[in-house]
């Protein structure tokens, strides 16, 4: 728990969010302005401030995150159209919360990967 991070907030119950999905180690909620019908973010409850972070550190539970992601596709009912699953890390990746997160995005075609 970082007590400055917005998503360890969130973990720990202090900032409400719509939680879809649980496990001991991820949680996955709603994102706050989604950018596609389905928008969920899934991040592990420790703290990891990337994907490389996570990878580097614990590689069984980015594990965890992308099993966690599936789950979510599945219960959110995009497994049969498609989804897109996305990790943005840092300045260029254009990472704006510093605590590791999948986005999970589907419910549209969303068209080629962004520039
Ligand atoms: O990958 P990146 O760091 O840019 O994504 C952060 C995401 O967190 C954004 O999609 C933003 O809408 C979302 N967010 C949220 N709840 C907050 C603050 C940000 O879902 N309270």
């Amino acid at each position: 728990m970082t007590s400055d991070c917005l998503f360890c907030r969130i973990v720990a119950g202090e900032i409400p969010a719509t939680v879809v999905h649980e496990t001991d180690a991820t949680l996955a909620f709603r994102d706050i302005a989604p950018k596609a019908p389905v928008h969920v973010l899934v991040v592990p409850k420790a703290h990891y401030a990337d994907v490389a972070e996570l990878a580097k550190a614990d590689p069984a539970l980015a594990g965890q995150v992308l099993a966690a992601g599936a789950a979510v596709a599945d219960a959110e009912g995009l497994t049969q159209d498609g989804f897109r699953v996305i990790f943005n890390a840092g300045e260029h990746g254009g990472q704006e919360v510093f605590h590791v997160h999948a986005h999970v995005l589907g419910g549209r075609p969303l068209g080629p990967m962004v520039s």
